[in-house]
């Protein structure tokens, strides 16, 4: 089958790897019919990552089921799915408090919680950016989707990972109806917590970044977008509200934060804008990405940095008495509301979309998604078709 690979930094290859097929009798295979590249693809695009060459990368994937293993109940062959990015087994300690996020079996290494496809750090699995992917435990992981799932894939597809991780960020950010939000970081995952707090009613909600395009779609969907090469956030919001701030906020950008200016990398940037915004007693879910060490990342950050060690200004945090949550984000825990809400017409993620593309085309996508070119906002892949025409 053929499959994007990862050869080393900012190389990506389309091409023949062994076909993936059930190990297990809980695995289901799925034929790939759309699947998107992450913000989190990037930084072990860029090497930025432990992630080894030879793997295929994919975490975001929706397919039709082709195979299920002899222990597989529930899916059938032939039923449309999407596929949470956190592989989970169901039965860990963590699994049935709902955390797959830091499912404990399926990561191989016992001092490591949390698994993935084609992901660094999260076991061995191999990605969806290909024809076919293996899923263990099918039963559990894959999430059935009704007659309108070919009609509606770039919608359902986002319930793999940014439309249920936006909407944790704002679940650990506390949002309720009538809120101030202020969300950092208007890429696909930004733009996700952006239409979750929106969706729940929040009465004013801020994006801020400084890509003029991505803060066009925060505009489109109702925020007030806040571009920072213009605008500090904290100010904005402040002025807005009295000068006490946001009542809550949501951290979409992650450890390659930088400054809109010089671009020179500052993995505190956002957390300190968050600090600053949000008032007293305040929220903040931090969703963006976060490591414990970052060697090749000594030479943009600092030492301090490339071992994971992010000096944020936890006195004013500490005094302002806010509460951070953290991670990646439990999908299953909102997938099935979420694609109910789809279902029902009453969200559409695929606004973020902006290219779909034939898996061929993943090396170029990557290419231009990394250098966040104009326009470029989300790509979706199609494997086993090709892409519609570019851009939408
Ligand atoms: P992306 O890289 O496309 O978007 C990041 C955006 O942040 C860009 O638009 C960039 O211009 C902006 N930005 C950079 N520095 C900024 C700053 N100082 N202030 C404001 N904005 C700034 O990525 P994405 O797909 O939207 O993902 C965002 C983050 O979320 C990544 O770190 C990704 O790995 C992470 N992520 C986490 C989870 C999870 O489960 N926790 C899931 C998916 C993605
Ligand atoms: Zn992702």
């Amino acid at each position: 089958m053929k499959a994007a690979v990862y050869e080393g930094p900012r190389t990506v290859t389309v091409k023949d790897v062994p076909d993936a097929k059930i190990e297990h009798p809980c695995d289901i295979i799925v034929k790939i019919t759309t699947t998107n590249i992450c913000g989190s693809d990037l930084h072990m695009y860029e090497g930025r990552t432990s992630f080894e060459s030879g793997r295929t990368l994919g975490h975001e994937n929706m397919g039709q089921v082709v195979e299920v293993g002899s222990a597989v109940r529930k899916v059938q062959v032939g039923d449309y799915v999407v596929l949470p990015f956190n592989i989970a087994c169901g039965f860990c300690k963590q699994c049935e408090q709902g955390l797959t996020n830091y499912c404990l079996t399926m990561q191989p290494e016992p001092a490591l919680a949390g698994a993935a496809y084609g992901f660094a750090d999260m076991g061995p699995y191999q990605g969806g950016q290909a024809e076919l992917l293996r899923v263990p435990y099918g039963d559990f992981n894959a999430l059935r989707l009704g007659e309108d799932a070919v009609e509606r894939q770039t919608d359902y597809v986002m319930l793999a990972d940014i439309f249920p991780t936006g909407y944790h960020a704002t679940e650990m950010a506390h949002v309720k109806p009538g809120d101030q939000t202020i969300v950092f970081g208007a890429g696909p995952v930004g733009l996700m917590a952006t239409y979750s707090a929106l969706l729940k009613g929040a009465g004013r909600v801020w994006t801020a970044d400084h890509q003029p395009d991505r803060l066009r779609k925060a505009e489109e969907i109702g925020a007030i977008p806040i571009n920072t090469s213009e605008q500090n956030p904290a100010e904005v919001v402040k002025e807005a509200t009295l000068g006490l701030g946001a009542d809550n906020g949501c951290e979409c950008v992650g450890y390659q934060a930088h400054d809109p200016q010089d671009h020179h990398e500052d993995a505190s940037l956002t957390l300190n804008g968050l600090i600053d915004s949000v008032r007293f007693t305040g929220d903040i879910g931090v969703v963006g990405v976060f490591l414990p060490e970052d060697p090749g990342g000594a030479e943009a950050q600092g030492e301090l940095e490339a071992q994971g060690k992010v000096p944020i200004d936890f006195g004013m945090m500490w005094f302002k008495g806010q509460r951070m949550g953290t991670g990646q984000a439990p999908v299953k825990k909102y997938n099935r509301a979420l694609r109910d809400l789809i279902a029902g017409g009453k969200a559409k993620p695929s606004f973020v979309v902006s290219h779909e593309l034939s898996l061929d085309e993943a090396p170029t996508a990557y290419e231009h998604f990394d250098a966040r070119d104009e326009g470029w906002t989300k790509v979706v892949l199609h494997p086993n078709g090709h892409g519609n025409g570019h851009k939408r």
